[in-house]
This record gives structure tokens, sequence and C-alpha cells, in this order.
């Protein structure tokens, strides 16, 4: 073994079986994704330099990164980053991995916004209430100039990692990050919109959640209790009041929930009407409930 030289296409080769016997999803795809964080390079890179061979040190990087991801945990929290509506997350083993579908979220609210705006709304304030990377509120802030947030996490880890976000995209004059419980740091201010992905896996499906999720993510980001419901009912008791005339509430759900948690918006007394949107997979994944 000694004298074997290890070339980008001899890594990728072994690298790509060793994962395939680990059981993990995409092995060539990740063996590709990590080898070209290693080098700084995007993944055609990798082909046009098949017989190149590795530095000692880009090798033993390499080799950590394959490590760790033959243990399943996820490529983000391997490399550090995630991105989500075309922005580079930093995302830490405290905050949940931002996922595609949370750009519906992400969508509908720059359109409730913008739409806000341009009849006239200035000084547009939002929340986002279990930020974890941030990613929700300093999208919409990305995508919607003007804008304020303020975002509440419980966990001060994900906290300063949202304060990070915040300063890596330039944000961090738009967007106050508070410690507490829902949203409790922000009793007596009201809002445009108010956001929150909550953790909405039934606490009996953790268990049977992939590997990359229910060995590594934060399970206080995803146990939604018995049902998956409990923060939804929490978060109605309050939040609508904190709503400017015309505001709305938008939450992410999780397979199924859609109808519940329209329900229990409508029991609040200024919610007027509430609207469901769906993600990429058809499932219906957004629920937005309206003031008058
Ligand atoms: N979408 C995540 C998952 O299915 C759960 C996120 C959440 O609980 N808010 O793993």
């Amino acid at each position: 073994m000694a004298d074997v030289v290890w070339t980008i296409q001899r890594l990728l080769t072994w690298t790509t079986d060793f994962f395939g016997e680990r059981g993990i999803e995409n092995p060539r795809l990740d063996a590709e994704v990590l080898l070209s964080a290693v080098l700084g390079r995007d993944r055609m890179y990798l082909y046009v330099h098949f017989d190149e061979p590795l530095e000692a040190e880009e090798l033993a990087r390499f080799r950590a990164y394959v490590k760790d991801r033959a243990a399943h945990m996820p490529l983000a929290y391997v490399l550090g980053t995630r991105e989500f509506m075309g922005l580079d997350f930093r995302v830490t083993r405290d905050t949940l991995i931002p996922r595609p579908d949370t750009e519906v979220l992400v969508e509908c609210a720059v359109d409730f916004l913008r739409t806000r705006a341009s009849a006239g709304a200035g000084d547009l304030c939002i929340a986002d209430i279990g930020t974890g990377t941030g990613a929700i509120a300093l999208s919409v802030l990305h995508y919607t100039e003007g804008a304020h947030a303020d975002a509440v996490d419980i966990s001060s880890a994900a906290a300063a990692v949202a304060r990070e976000n915040a300063e890596r995209l330039g944000l961090a004059e738009r967007i106050d990050v508070h410690v507490g419980d829902l949203a409790a740091p922000l009793m007596g201010r009201m809002y445009d919109m108010i956001l929150s992905n909550p953790p909405y896996i039934p606490t009996a499906d953790i268990g049977t959640l992939m590997p990359e999720v229910r060995g590594y993510e934060p399970h206080l980001a995803l146990d939604g209790g018995a049902d998956g419901l409990d923060f939804y009912r929490r978060l109605m008791v309050n939040i609508p009041a904190m709503l400017r005339d015309g505001g709305a509430i938008a939450v992410e759900v999780g397979i199924g929930e859609a109808h519940d948690v329209a329900a229990l918006m409508e029991t609040h007394p200024r919610i007027v009407r509430t609207e469901t949107m769906r993600d990429l997979g058809g499932i219906e994944r957004v629920v937005m409930g309206h003031t008058e």
C-alpha cells in the first residue's frame, strides 16, 4: 500500500465503494462533494484532473471527512455549511440543517411582505421563532428590502450560529437574535409577519427517522410532543396578538399536520382566514393565518 499514489480518480472510486458499504444514500456524489471541498474546487474540476495526486495535508483532511460521513454524519455538519435560498449558511450540531422544503415558507413570506410594502406599509418587521441557523429570518431579509427581524431560539449555541450567519451575510444591522422560550423575549412588540419552523415530529416517530437525522440533528429542534403539534398549540396562545393589522403568521408543518394546524390557528379570534401551501413534493408544508 505504501507506494499507492492517491489520485483524485482512485480516491473517488475507493470512497464511493466505502460509502456504499456503509449504506450512505448517494455514495459517489458525497465522495465528490467532500473531495472538491478539500481541494477548494468545484466538482467539474475533479473530472478534468482525474490523475492529479493529493498533497499529504489534503489527504489527511479528506480522510477525516470520509470517516465522519461514513458514520452517517450529514454532509452539512461534516462541511459546516449548507446552501439555502441561494445563500451560504454556517451550520453546527446545535442547529437543524436548513431543508429545501423550508424554502416554501420563505417564498411565501417574501411574497406577502413585498405585497404589503407595495400597498404602502413602511418599516416592515418580522419575527422568526426557533430560528436555529437563522436561515428563515436571514433569507427573508436578504430578499425583502428594508425589513427588520427579531429572531429567537431557546438554545444560546444556536443563537450564536444565527448571529454569525447574520454577520457573514451582511445582515447584522437588520436582525436582533434573542435567547428565550418561543416569543417570550418579544412580548409587547408588534410584527407584520411571524414565522416559525417549530419542532413537529411526533415523539414516537423520532426513532424511525434516517440515521443522519436521528443520530446527529438536535432533538430539541425536532420533537413536537406526542402528536407533533405541541408547539403550534403554544404559539397560538399569544402570537396572533403580536400581529399588526393585516399581518400574518406562517408556519412550516409536518406531513399530515396542515389541517389540524389551520384549525388551531382559527381558534384564535384575530385569525380570520388561513391558507395552505405545498412543497415541491406536493406535501402541504406551510400554513398561513391572516389577521384583518
Ligand atoms: N423537516 C424536518 C425533518 O423531517 C423536521 C423539522 C422540524 O421538526 N421542524 O426531519
